[in-house]
């Protein structure tokens, strides 16, 4: 990998992940992305340049806000290094190629809907419909092996969901069986289902560790996007190996 190359894909995701948290707290709202420009929520302080450098801004302001002093979440900063090493990591992974068109979108989609579920435990019709017809186009062209691992994957992760939301009732959102429809174009079966078993891990420890930090008992809920987002990230580029390092365990 070319570090140079590396660092315009860092620079380039952290600047775009700046903006994911923008449209992942405005949409749920019917807000424009574009206007009113940034300001604090707080003191209605419009943001300068100097505060809009994203993660620098946080750390020379120390994450409050030049106006009234109010913390400014870490969700900001976070989200956007996020973003950086998930643009880094697909290049990485990638190289220049026709795939790393589909993971730079896939890896936007996932930034995006874990900032709108964590804040409003909801995942958008308005982003998650956008980002599954231009990846249904691009998997036209850019093809899992065979071809119609994309479809199948896609029937398989909205199905399985479903049936989970149906047999839980309502345990499961529909955003998160909407996401998963998306997840089996861009993954293909097998990484789909991957995806289905670390994301239940992983739901379940922030579920125990939520329960001990909150200590109140079930009825608070807990987004499960961002576990999704996680898992989908692993099963992405490392499905493959989980597969076979777990195949391992039994045979
Ligand atoms: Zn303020």
């Amino acid at each position: 990998m070319g570090i140079s190359i590396g660092v315009f894909f860092f620079l380039y995701g952290i600047v775009l992940g700046s903006f994911f948290n923008v449209v992942g707290l405005r949409v749920p709202k019917k807000e424009s992305i574009v206007s009113p420009p940034s300001h604090c929520t707080i003191c209605d302080r419009k943001l300068g340049v100097v505060d809009l450098i994203p993660v620098f801004s946080y750390l020379f302001l120390q994450g409050t806000c030049r106006g009234c002093g109010t913390k400014i979440s870490p969700i900001y900063p976070i989200m956007e290094l996020v973003t950086g090493i998930l643009f880094v990591l697909s290049y990485a992974m990638l190289g220049f190629s026709g795939e790393l068109f589909i993971a730079i979108l896939f890896m936007s989609l996932l930034v995006i809907i874990t900032v709108s579920d964590i804040a409003y435990m909801l995942i958008p019709n308005k982003v998650l419909l956008p980002f599954a017809v231009v990846l249904l186009g691009l998997r036209l062209f850019i093809h899992l092996e065979p071809w119609w691992d994309s479809l199948l994957g896609a029937l398989v992760g909205f199905g399985v969901l479903y049936l989970i939301a149906v047999v839980s009732k309502g345990g499961m959102g529909g955003g998160d069986i909407k996401l998963f429809f998306v997840i089996g174009l861009v993954l293909g079966t097998t990484n789909t289902l991957v995806t289905l078993f670390l994301a239940a891990f992983i739901g379940s420890i922030v579920g125990i560790i939520v329960l001990k930090r909150t200590g109140q008992g079930r009825k608070t809920p807990i987004p499960f996007g961002p576990s999704i987002a996680v898992a989908a990230v692993i099963a992405y580029f490392w499905g493959a190996d989980f597969v076979g390092w777990y195949g391992n365990l039994f045979y």
